[in-house]
């Protein structure tokens, strides 16, 4: 029935766009039109990945999906900003700004993550509701092998869809907040002999000297590690961030951003968050005399959180490099958010975040 309507729509408007540019106040209202039938389609909620096939299975389901979210049945330039802009009469979803000054051509995907995309958007849509909804993620391989593309389209677009997850200005977490820090990565112990730097630093830095390179450091045990800090609202929402170190400087900058004054902060014993008792009410629990919980004083919410993060990271991707774990993190943290949510309400909730473009460039700088 779904399709059928939609075809119907879609064929419809094909009729009436492909015979005339439509004068400005009857284009409004038509599309008006458009975009709450399709809305109303849409809306319907979807249990399983055939659902989702059943509504987003064209190109042309997808594009008017985004141009209801994107433009809710006013679609701008995205380069000027002008509602004054008319739709292309060849049915390809292309719109024409009508500024004098501007005059430039666009369609749904001008400037969001989908801009230059060589995929089909269907599958990309296909990509971000599995990504959305899965309860660890999926690695490229697999998600080259669902969407039949090449793996490193997949990588490249498994990213594109980690960017689009994340929260970049969230709101402040309050009441009863746990706030920590772990690392994440491999150890150095299980790097290869190559990597480790214990065997023949000297004779490769008496090497490099001669080269006029800087001599190689040894490895501690945290040097392969990344650290990142969270907090999380009992009951409520959870922000992390990877962090350069965490000495007192940064931890409390981050942690005085994401809560609000007057909160309750529950930490364990680390230094690093002692002057926040100025700002909240502190309590913590010494995990190295073996204390965890005292009264209503824990970490375990935050805990719940970094493993989360973890299985995600060691179950499907084994390892991540550093410079990638920040979008690891906004998944994990989008699915930790949106943990109660249907998976159409959180399918809706990826898509939104699509300003903005992510080019393969950026990624491997
Ligand atoms: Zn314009």
């Amino acid at each position: 029935m779904t399709i059928v309507i939609g075809s119907i729509l879609s064929k419809l408007e094909q009729m009436y766009v492909r015979k005339f540019i439509i004068p400005n106040f009857l284009e409004h209202y038509f599309f008006a039109l458009i975009f709450v039938s399709v809305n109303a389609i849409h809306m319907k909620p979807f249990k399983s990945i055939i659902d989702f096939q059943r509504v987003f299975g064209t190109d042309e389901a997808c594009r008017l999906y985004l141009e209801e979210q994107r433009w809710g049945g006013t679609p701008a330039c995205p380069h000027c900003g002008s509602i004054n802009v008319c739709r292309f009469a060849n049915g390809s979803g292309i719109f024409k700004c009508r500024e004098k000054q501007c005059r430039k051509k666009f369609s749904v995907t001008c400037k969001t993550v989908y801009q230059d995309r060589k995929l089909p958007l269907h599958k990309i849509f296909l990509a971000i509701y599995v990504l959305g909804t899965h309860s660890k993620g999926i690695s490229s391989l697999q998600l080259a092998n669902l969407l039949d593309i090449s793996q490193p389209a997949a990588w490249l677009l498994n990213h594109k869809v980690r960017a689009m997850l994340a929260e970049n200005d969230p709101e402040a977490l309050t009441d009863l907040v746990e706030a920590d820090e772990t690392w994440v990565g491999g150890s150095i112990k299980n790097k290869h002999n190559n990597q480790k730097r214990t065997r023949d630093l000297r004779i490769q830095n008496k090497q490099r000297k001669a080269e006029g390179q800087p001599p190689l450091k040894r490895l501690a045990p945290g040097d392969n590690k990344t650290m990142v800090a969270g907090m999380v609202q009992r009951g409520g929402k959870v922000i992390a961030r990877v962090v350069p170190n965490v000495k007192g400087g940064t931890l409390q900058l981050f942690v005085r951003k994401n809560v609000k004054e007057g909160a309750t902060l529950y930490t364990d014993e680390w230094g690093g968050y002692k002057r926040l008792g100025k700002f909240y009410t502190h309590e913590s629990v010494n995990h190295k005399l073996g204390e965890y919980v005292r009264g209503s004083a824990h970490t375990g919410t935050i805990d719940g959180y970094w493993s989360l993060l973890k299985r995600q990271i060691d179950g499907i991707h084994h390892s991540v490099s550093p410079k990638h774990l920040q979008r690891y993190v906004h998944e994990a943290s989008f699915r930790y958010n949106h943990r109660k949510d249907t998976q159409d309400i959180r399918f809706a909730e990826a898509l939104k975040n699509c300003n903005g473009s992510l080019q393969y460039k950026q990624l491997i700088q």
